[in-house]
């Protein structure tokens, strides 16, 4: 008898799952070992996702039921390049699925964009989503922040400085995190795009919950009438998104407790103070030929001791991979690898951001995971098997410890625990010591 195929996802994020779901769906017999560098599973959904999107974050139980089956295995720890190389994944597997996400951030390229207090969204969301890898954010003394870009990274961030603390004590937010979002209030977040409010990123319902914040007053500086005019000419969302911001607008707020400014058509030109960002210098622009932006050379100082950048995320270049640095992505066709020249890499595929670039909400990537493991199986199904190492077996051999799906129960246990303690439905381990500490007591007879 034939034996049962043998599958390695690299990124146990939504797009592995998806993918570890698409295929143990539609092949009975595979066998699927799923990696990770973290010990703990779900990616994005864990640390990405902000802690107050409960309803997003609950789609982590529908994808753990991908580890009740008995042919599907979570190796954690285990990363890319330092613990295990490209051949020894083709050489252990029939298939390798690369799943590993958009971990890398864009940058302004602007002066001062190394003060202390300009950080890319992606640290900001780290450090208040428990990423046991993300540095301390110091809040105090920040009255004004800007956040540049207008897109949904953008409202999750300025949502989360803007919100009442109380709102966010329920959440999953690790305690110095609430702390430190408790220590100050932040009074004025500007969210400023370099387009108009049409060719905003927004998606409605994100930016409606941000609009309508309790007690917080709402300006939308910079667009002329006409661009937030209501126009059927435009697409639902767009019209949406105009009309959102034009009634946020005009909404009255007594006393508000703070301030959320939209500035459209501006871009930073630089950004200003000594050793921590005191302020921003904006330059005021406007459509020039071919969709391309132009400098008007009028500028505004916004007094600011935090900017953040949510300007997109890139994929980050993998050891021993091909890699489109333009795109930021793995090439690929449909998920199958390619190299440079486009020339498929037989039995290695790509699923979400790093296949297509850091687009598309959580669901994206089931579609996407499918479209993926369709040509997986296809190609397995024309190929003649081969004689494959085992991999985890290697590593136990090296003496590498990894996190099993039981060492991560005992993470998720530890955080109900804790936020049982606290009247929250979970509080993170949010650092190495901690995760390791839970973890090292993992019972690893699986792999040897
Ligand atoms: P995004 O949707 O691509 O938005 C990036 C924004 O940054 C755009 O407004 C873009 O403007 C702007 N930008 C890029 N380069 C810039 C520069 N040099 N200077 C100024 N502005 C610049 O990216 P994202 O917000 O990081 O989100 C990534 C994906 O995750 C999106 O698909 C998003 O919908 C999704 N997401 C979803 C949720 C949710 O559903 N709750 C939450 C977070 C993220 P231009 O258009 O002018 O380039």
């Amino acid at each position: 008898m034939a034996r049962a195929h043998r599958v390695a996802i690299i990124g146990a994020g939504p797009a592995g799952l998806f993918a570890a779901q698409a295929l143990t769906a539609r092949d009975d017999t595979v066998e699927v070992d799923i990696y990770d560098r973290l010990p703990t599973p779900y990616g994005l959904l864990r640390y990405g996702v902000a802690p107050d999107h409960t309803g997003i974050k609950r789609v982590a139980e529908t994808l753990a039921a991908v580890f009740e089956s008995r042919r599907v295995r979570f190796i954690g720890m285990v990363e890319l390049g330092r613990d295990v190389t490209r051949e020894e994944l083709c050489a252990g597997y029939d298939a390798v699925v690369y799943a590993l996400g958009a971990s890398a951030d864009a940058h302004l390229d602007v002066a001062g964009e190394e003060l202390v207090g300009s950080l890319s969204a992606r640290e900001f969301v780290a450090w208040y989503d428990g990423h046991p890898d993300a540095a301390p954010v110091e809040l105090a003394g920040v009255r004004e922040a800007v956040v540049v870009g207008v897109g949904n990274v953008a409202v999750d961030v300025a949502r989360v400085l803007l919100k009442p603390v109380a709102e966010l004590a329920d959440t999953d937010m690790p305690d110095p995190v609430l702390g430190e979002l408790d220590a100050d209030r932040v009074t004025d977040v500007w969210v400023v795009g370099r387009r108009g409010p049409r060719q905003t990123a927004f998606t409605a319902v994100e930016l409606r919950e941000l609009a309508n914040l309790a007690e917080v007053e709402v300006t939308v500086d910079g667009a002329t009438d006409e661009e937030l005019s209501d126009d059927e000419g435009l697409d639902r969302r767009t019209r949406t998104v105009v009309t959102i911001l034009r009634e946020a607008a005009a909404r009255t707020v007594t006393a508000p407790r703070a301030r959320l400014h939209f500035l459209f058509w501006h871009r930073v030109w630089r950004i200003d103070g000594d050793t921590e960002v005191a302020s921003v210098r904006l330059e005021r622009t406007e459509p020039g030929t071919d969709h391309r932006l132009r400098g008007t050379e009028h500028y505004r100082d916004l007094p600011a001791q935090l900017v953040l950048r949510a300007i997109g995320y890139r994929g980050r270049r993998l050891p021993g991979l091909p890699f489109d640095p333009v795109r930021g992505v793995i090439p690929n066709v449909e998920g199958r690898v390619t190299d440079a020249h486009g020339t498929v890499q037989p039995g290695e595929y790509v699923a979400g951001w790093i296949k297509r670039g850091a687009t598309g909400v959580i669901g994206t990537n089931k579609s996407d995971a499918v479209q993926t493991v369709t040509h997986l199986l296809t190609d397995l199904a024309a190929t003649e098997p081969r004689d494959l190492t085992d991999v985890p077996a290697q590593l136990a051999a090296r003496g590498k410890q990894v996190a099993d799906f039981a060492a991560w129960l005992r993470v998720d246990a530890a955080e109900r625990d804790r936020g049982e303690a606290q009247g929250r439905i979970r509080t993170k381990v949010a650092t190495w010591r901690e995760l390791t500490e839970v973890v090292t007591v993992a019972d690893l007879d699986w792999v040897i």
